[in-house]
């Protein structure tokens, strides 16, 4: 392996480390990083229900401030191959494209961080002013249980606890520089149950129909915003993702409905004042109608935001000398790891467009893998004079 992203991407597609396999992303990311110096550990971690997942921690330098690249190495199946213009992990460059699976999401990302580290540290002498470290997982797109969350609890207990942490995420929508994400919206699902009783559709008074129950409710949880947003959040949102009764017969009251939903929040809520809201509203609704219900919960993600600060100056400006493009800041689209970061240091995502990740055919500019690399390095450039205690 060299240290251009280009050739560290090619190496990592060719991987095949679909979750939870290592698949030998980790071996190639290791045997290079220890080439170059870095301190390296491989973190084997097991739980109940859930695959073991091998992660790498690897760091240079013992000194503080330590800035910390976490990505994942784990990628999502491809589908069926043949519907992919190049084999999904041969990766293919055609036309100035990198075609592969995990090309953005987020093999290339982690090749464009690490050769932007390679040559900082070549134009450093080999070390730097305080400490770069990279946090790696084989458990972002699984269940999250053996990934990232236990890597810090490990980094905390043996003094590796980063000063501030960038997620490489692909966090571009169009052009490569248009979004920073500092936080995101916290993720709940939860599950009505609205029983009553079962009857023939022309004799109702002998039954009691659970739907218009539950239409009460899902109307009271519709009917007016949970709220109007915060400076850095669009506001939260309810979606009901499926009503289900079984019941394939015309003339039958089903006994039983149930529907799911999924709420993405802002900073004006928690899990647990959005569950004493949906279920106080419920109560409500259904009062008075004779049915039974039940609203059961999933464990939520949470709510974060790194309030624009240093980190996120110093990454919005280099975003902006290096492209031109001023970045949004945004709180937008679905959960990462940096949900489990945020609990020991400021922590912002940056990386590649995000257009064609888990679909047939994702890639990524060839161009873009180099223009990333050099936004990267000139963050670390900045980082060490901005972030150094004299
Ligand atoms: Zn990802």
């Amino acid at each position: 392996m060299t240290s251009s992203a280009l050739d560290i991407a090619q190496t990592l597609i060719r991987c095949l480390s679909v979750t939870p396999e290592e698949g030998g992303a980790l071996d190639a990311l290791q045997e290079l990083l220890q080439g170059e110096g870095f301190t390296c550990d491989r973190l084997m971690f097991s739980d109940e229900d859930t695959p073991d997942v091998d992660n790498l921690f690897a760091r240079i330098g013992t000194r503080p401030p330590h800035l910390c690249f976490a990505g994942h190495t784990d990628v999502v199946p491809p589908g069926n191959p043949s519907d992919w213009t190049h084999p999904p992990f041969d990766a293919t460059v055609d036309d100035g494209w990198l075609f592969g699976r995990g090309a953005a999401d987020m093999k290339g990302d982690i090749a464009c961080f690490v050769a932007a580290t390679l040559d900082y540290l070549e134009k450093t002498g080999g070390t730097p002013p305080g400490s770069i470290s990279f946090l790696i997982t084989g458990d972002e797109e699984g269940p999250a249980v053996n990934g990232t969350r236990k890597v810090l609890e490990w980094m905390a207990a043996n003094g590796h606890t980063p000063d501030h942490c960038l997620v490489g995420e692909p966090s571009c929508s169009e052009t490569l520089g248009d979004t920073l994400r500092i936080g995101r919206r916290g993720s709940l699902n939860g599950e009505i149950i609205v029983s009553g009783v079962q009857g023939h559709t022309a004799y109702p008074h002998l039954a009691n129909n659970p739907l218009p129950g539950l239409i009460g409710i899902l109307d009271a949880y519709l009917a007016e915003p949970l709220d109007d947003g915060t400076p850095h959040f669009a506001p939260s949102d309810l979606q009901i993702t499926a009503i289900e009764t079984g019941n394939e017969a015309r003339n039958v009251i089903p006994s039983q409905v149930t529907a799911r939903f999924n709420i993405r929040f802002n900073a004006n809520h928690t899990a647990d004042s959005l569950k004493d809201i949906l279920r106080r509203k419920a109560a409500e609704a259904i009062d008075s109608k004779g049915l039974e219900h039940q609203i059961s919960f999933l464990p939520a993600s949470h709510c974060f935001v790194t309030e624009p600060g240093p980190l996120v100056e110093l990454m919005a400006d280099t975003i902006r000398d290096q492209t031109g493009i001023e970045p949004e800041l945004s709180t937008g689209g679905g959960t990462s790891d940096a949900r489990f970061v945020k609990d020991y240091c400021p922590v912002i995502e940056f990386g590649l467009v995000n257009k064609t990740i888990h679909a047939v055919d994702e890639r990524v500019e060839i161009a873009d893998l180099n223009r990333l690399t050099g936004i990267y390095g000139a963050f670390i450039e900045g980082y060490f004079p901005r972030f150094t205690k004299s």
